[in-house]
C-alpha cells in the first residue's frame, strides 16, 4: 500500500510518522521550499488527546522529546482589569503547551526520503485502476492507493473533493504575538493564564516555558536532530470584533494592540512593545465546517483542510493530530490485511466528520460575543463526537 500526504503541517507529518513507523510506504508533498521561518510564533495548548495521538504515531525517542519540550500550565487562571487589579480567579486543571515551530521540527525528524518540499498540488485524478495520481505545479506527478489532503484551511484537495465546503470568515480578527520572557513579565502570569478584561475586548497572556531548552533536550534524547533554539516567551493575544482591525498581516500587529490598550497599565503595554515582530501578527479568524460526505474513494481529508477551527477553541491542532492517529491505526490494519483500504477510509471519515464538526462548533462557541451573527447549530447527523 502506498499513501501520499499533501501538506507537511502538524497533522500530515504526524500521520506520515505513524505510517512510516509501521512500514507503510508514504510520501509527504509540501508546497513550501523548506521549513520556513514565516510566522510560527504561537504555542499550542496540547490536550491529552493530542499527546495520545503523538504517542501513537511517533517513535519513542521523538515522543520523549515532545514531552521534554512541553510547557506546563498550572495553577488558577486569573482575570484582571486594564490596571491589573484582580477581578477573579478560576480553578483550572493542569495543561500543557507546545511551541508549534519546535513541535513541527520534531515531527519532521527522520522523514528524509519521504518528504518532498517545493511540491504544490494543483489537482488529482482518480485512474481507472482505482489508484490516484497527484499533480503538482512543477509538472510532476505521483501515484498512490490513497491521497490524504492535509493541506490546511485553503486545501486544494478539498476544493476538488468537496467543492461546496469553503472557509467562512467570521469577521473577527486575532492579534497574536510573543515577547521574550523576563522575570519582570513572568510576574504578569502567576498561574495558568491571565486575562486582562476591558469593556469589549480582552487580552490573553500565557507563558511558554519549556520544561527543557529544546536544543539541549534534543542533544540528549535524539542526537543529531537540530531543533530551533527558541527561548521561553510570553504569548499575548487579543480578539478584535469585526470592523475594529486593519487587514490581516504582520505589519501593524503590535500597533493595533497598542492603540487598543491606550490607558492600560504600562506593564501590559510594555509586553507588546517588547514583542518579537517576526512572531507577531494579525490573522482573520476563518473556519471550515464539514459538509455532507463525499463519495468514498482513494482521496480523503485531514485536519484544517476539512474542519478548521477558530484559535479561540484551542482544539484545531489537537483535532488534526487525532485524525492522524485514527487514520494511521486504520491504515495499518489495512496494510496488515485485517481490513480493506476502502473499509479503513470509510471508518475514518465517519468518525472524523462527526468529531471534526463538533470541534468547529466548540471553537465558535468560544468566540462568543465577537460573532456578528448566529451560527447554525450542527446537524444531528454530524453530532455527537465519536471517540
Ligand atoms: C494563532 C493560532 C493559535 C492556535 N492555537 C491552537 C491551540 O492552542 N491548540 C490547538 O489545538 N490548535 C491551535 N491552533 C490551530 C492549529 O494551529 C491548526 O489547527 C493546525 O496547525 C492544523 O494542522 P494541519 O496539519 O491540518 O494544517 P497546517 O498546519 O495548516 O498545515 C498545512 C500544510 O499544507 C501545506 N499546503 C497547503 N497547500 C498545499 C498544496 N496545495 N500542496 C502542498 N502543500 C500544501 C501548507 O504549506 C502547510 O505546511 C492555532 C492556530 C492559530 C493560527
Amino acid at each position: 500500500m502506498r499513501v501520499i500526504v499533501i501538506g507537511a503541517g502538524l497533522g500530515g507529518l504526524c500521520l506520515a510518522q505513524g505510517l512510516r513507523r509501521a512500514g507503510v510506504d508514504v510520501t509527504v508533498h509540501e508546497k513550501d521550499p523548506g521549513v520556513t521561518a514565516r510566522f510560527q510564533g504561537f504555542r499550542i495548548g496540547l490536550a491529552e488527546q493530542g499527546r495520545a495521538a503523538l504517542r501513537g504515531c511517533l517513535p519513542e525517542d521523538l515522543y520523549s522529546l515532545v514531552e521534554a519540550t512541553l510547557g506546563d500550565m498550572t495553577g488558577p487562571a486569573r482575570a484582571v482589569d486594564p490596571w491589573l487589579r484582580p477581578l477573579g480567579e478560576y480553578p483550572m486543571e493542569g495543561a500543557t503547551a507546545a511551541d508549534r515551530h519546535v513541535l513541527r521540527h520534531i515531527l519532521l525528524a527522520g522523514l528524509d526520503g519521504a518528504l518532498c518540499f517545493g511540491k504544490e498540488l494543483t489537482d488529482y485524478h482518480v485512474r481507472s485502476d482505482g489508484r490516484v495520481e497527484a499533480r503538482f505545479t512543477d509538472g510532476t506527478t505521483d501515484t498512490a492507493d490513497l491521497l490524504v489532503g492535509a493541506d490546511g484551511i485553503n486545501s486544494a484537495v478539498r476544493a476538488r473533493l468537496a467543492p461546496d465546503v469553503r472557509p467562512h470568515d467570521t469577521g473577527v480578527r486575532f492579534v497574536i504575538g510573543r515577547t521574550p520572557l523576563t522575570d519582570r513579565f513572568a510576574g504578569l502570569v502567576p498561574g495558568f493564564g491571565t486575562r486582562v478584561v476591558d469593556r469589549d475586548v480582552s487580552m490573553l497572556l500565557g507563558l511558554m516555558r519549556f520544561r527543557r531548552p529544546p536544543r539541549g533536550a534534543a542533544a540528549e534524547l535524539a542526537p543529531g536532530l537540530a531543533l530551533p533554539g527558541t527561548a521561553d516567551y510570553l504569548r499575548w493575544a487579543m480578539l478584535l470584533p469585526p470592523g475594529q482591525a486593519p487587514e490581516p498581516g504582520r505589519d501593524g500587529a503590535q500597533q493595533t494592540v497598542l492603540a487598543r490598550t491606550e490607558g492600560w497599565h504600562p506593564e501590559v503595554r510594555a509586553v507588546v512593545e517588547a514583542a518579537d515582530p517576526d512572531n507577531s501578527t494579525l490573522l482573520s479568524i476563518r473556519v471550515v465546517r464539514p459538509g455532507p460526505r463525499w463519495l468514498l474513494g482513494p482521496v480523503t481529508l485531514l485536519g484544517d483542510a476539512i474542519h478548521a477551527t477558530s484559535p479561540s477553541g484551542g482544539n484545531g491542532a489537537n483535532t488534526a493530530l487525532r485524525d492522524a492517529d485514527l487514520l494511521r491505526s486504520l491504515l495499518v490494519d489495512a496494510h496488515a490485511g485485517r481490513r480493506t483500504l476502502p473499509d479503513a477510509v470509510d471508518a475514518y471519515e465517519r468518525r472524523m466528520l462527526r468529531y471534526g464538526a463538533e470541534a468547529v462548533e466548540h471553537s465558535l462557541a468560544a468566540l462568543g460575543p465577537f460573532l456578528p451573527g448566529p451560527f447554525l447549530p450542527i446537524s444531528d447527523s454530524l453530532a455527537p463526537s465519536q471517540p
